[in-house]
């Protein structure tokens, strides 16, 4: 082909990608249009309010009740003394509910109703879901057409640029942090390294669960070595047509390359480096792009300064082929922050924060094991919410402690009305719970029961944190199945029914009972071994019926349990029924009023 033809060529087919474009985007407007006028239109005839005059009849104490639609900002209001409701657009409906407690809490009641999605809403709501399916397959067939070409064009950006994170914004995780400066000295100086012979790792990975740091640590050393940061995700190259997610990591490479010294981060490596084993489709789709992955790293030398770093939450997943030499030798977990860890997060992230005086962050990061620095992170910004709803002047204790509450069981809602009877279920299923932990020996004290609702949860009984601790015993699992089936044994006990609201409970109890037998050998029965393994057919190993053995040691733990959650309450019925008897007054009881209970 000569040279004229082949441009002719290429302007055809650009042509070509630039009408598809415009279609495209022509068909985009249509549909929106025509979604619109559907969701709009019924409304129009219906007598309408605007926001700003809602907002002043509410002040002005004329609004009785308004009703929403999960999703939508469209609502009904009903006024007093008037027959009719009208409608309204609000701008943002959790402020507005957040507007509608605060009201409250004033004393300008306003009975507020949340419905689910209507069927209705859910038509335009399911056409706009699909619609970004639509348009990234069409653009997916583009950036096709345009590889066809053979043209160098930029199909993507990576995310890079040099990062002005450093250690020090990196709080605890001083050991991880010491293992990982020898990187930074390398990529700073790395004659320095090769003169002596020394081989660097390529690659590192980095184990752990989400919000624990990862990619902040990853951007720390960039940052450090001064360095760019090229970063992409595992999930963006699972693409729907082969060779694709190859040719990404092909790219990215050539790329860092270019770029070198630098740090290639791969987040979610699981996606493309999952263990190969079957061959459907997908499967054959990541091993292309596995591969290639392993030919870029084995094919630059050690002169070359890339760094790859690659973070997951799940390790098991990967194939081993990526922790071979010379691939991701190295490996790091990067565990939950524990009690200084946890501080430490919390005092990086109040910075530019108004802490009043009053906030005592040790004790909120004794009252967080288990919590990841994201989570962290997220309470404090939680905290400034409600202080700032709160009117205080600065973000007060009190206000931190409602966002933990808030982040571990959800919001309280006080609009929600319930029944008599459900109130009582309520009271006895948390008064279980509280007492029946209070004569558990492992468990921690009891640091608040509610009946409030918040988030899903009906009420809950919060206990204190656990300090951080490496090892669970046998006798402290068996403990906490008794705890988390004291709610549905005092329901059982008192009303002789029993309820729905026990199942999130059954659910984790089931759960431990189950890793008790399978994997972490506590069957006296079935003995220390993982029936967990990597085994696909345990009946072969095991035997055929062994699945009905492990249910049967499942189903004895938690007979157990729930026998000596009953044998307790029966025993101290008397406590059952006055902290029962103190909710329904209260809906509240604390740390203190409760340990006077049982003096
Ligand atoms: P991961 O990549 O492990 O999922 P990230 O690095 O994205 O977690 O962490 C999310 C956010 O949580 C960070 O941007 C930071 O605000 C906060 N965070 C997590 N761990 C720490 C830490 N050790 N020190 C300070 N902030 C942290
Ligand atoms: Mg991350
Ligand atoms: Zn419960």
């Amino acid at each position: 082909m000569d040279k004229n033809e082949n441009r002719k060529n290429n302007k055809k087919k650009k042509s070509l990608i630039i009408s598809s474009i415009i279609l495209v985007s022509i068909i985009i407007v249509l549909v929106g249009v025509a979604i619109y006028y559907l969701t709009n239109n019924k409304e129009k005839d219906d007598k309408t309010i605007s926001y700003t005059d809602l907002i002043k009849e509410i002040s002005y104490g004329n609004v009785e009740k308004i009703e929403m639609t999960v999703g939508s900002t469209s609502i009904k209001v009903k006024f007093k003394d008037v027959e009719e409701e009208k409608r309204a657009i609000i701008p943002n409906t959790e402020a507005f509910v957040e507007l509608i407690h605060e009201k409250a809490a004033e004393g300008n009641d306003i009975d507020l109703k949340q419905n689910p999605k209507s069927v209705l809403m859910q038509i335009p709501a399911t056409l706009f879901s699909l619609f970004p399916t639509l348009i990234m397959l069409a653009l997916v067939i583009m950036i096709f057409k345009m590889q066809g070409l053979g043209e160098k064009g930029q199909v993507y950006e990576d995310t890079e640029r040099k990062t002005k994170i450093r250690f020090k914004d990196v709080a605890g995780l001083d050991e991880e942090k010491g293992e990982l400066i020898e990187i930074v000295d390398f990529l700073k100086k790395p004659e320095k390294f090769t003169k002596m012979g020394a081989k660097v790792p390529k690659g590192v990975l980095l184990y752990g669960k989400p919000g624990t740091g990862k990619t902040l640590i990853a951007k720390a050393i960039a940052g450090e070595a001064d360095v760019p940061f090229i970063s992409m995700s595992g999930s963006e190259f699972i693409e729907m047509f082969a060779g694709l997610g190859a040719s990404r990591v092909r790219k990215l490479f050539d790329k860092a390359r270019k770029m070198a010294p630098c740090i290639v981060f791969i987040d979610e490596i699981d996606a493309i480096g999952a263990r190969r084993t079957s061959n459907s489709g997908a499967e054959t789709e990541n091993n292309q792009t596995l591969n290639q992955l392993l030919v870029e790293m084995d094919g630059f030398s050690s002169e070359e300064t890339i760094i790859v770093l690659a973070a997951t939450n799940r390790p098991e997943m990967l194939d081993k082929a990526l922790l071979r030499p010379g691939r991701f030798d190295r490996q790091i977990t990067i565990p939950n922050p524990d009690l200084k860890g946890r501080l430490e997060i919390l005092k990086i992230h109040s910075e530019d924060k108004r802490l009043s005086d009053d906030v005592n962050l040790a004790s909120i990061a004794e009252d967080t094991a288990g919590f990841t620095g994201a989570e962290l992170a997220n309470i404090l910004n939680e905290a400034a919410i409600i202080a700032t709803i709160n009117k205080h002047e600065d973000i007060e204790n009190s206000d931190i402690e409602e966002a933990v509450k808030k982040v571990t069981v959800g919001l309280e809602k006080h609009s929600r009305t319930y029944s008599e009877k459900d109130k009582k279920l309520t009271a006895y299923h948390e008064a279980g719970h509280a007492v029946v932990s209070k004569y558990l020996e492992t468990q921690t004290d009891v640091k608040e029961v509610s009946i409030i609702p918040r988030g899903v949860a009906g009420g809950y009984t919060m206990y204190k944190s656990d300090e951080d601790k490496y090892y669970i015993s046998k006798t402290e699992m068996k403990e906490k199945l008794i705890a988390l089936l004291g709610g549905r044994a005092a329901e059982k006990l008192v009303l002789d029914d029993i309820s729905t609201g026990a199942s999130n409970d059954i659910e984790v109890a089931t759960k431990i009972a189950r890793e008790m037998v399978t994997k972490y050998g506590m069957s006296d029965n079935l003995g220390p071994i993982d029936f967990q393994g990597k085994e696909q057919n345990d009946m072969f190993v095991f035997g055929e019926n062994i699945g009905d053995k492990i249910g049967a040691e499942v189903k004895l733990l938690i007979d157990e349990a729930y026998n000596e959650a009953q044998k307790l309450l029966i025993e101290h019925r008397d406590k059952l029924d006055i902290i029962a008897q103190t909710l329904l007054e209260r809906e509240k009881i604390n740390e203190q009023e409760f340990k006077k209970i049982f003096e």
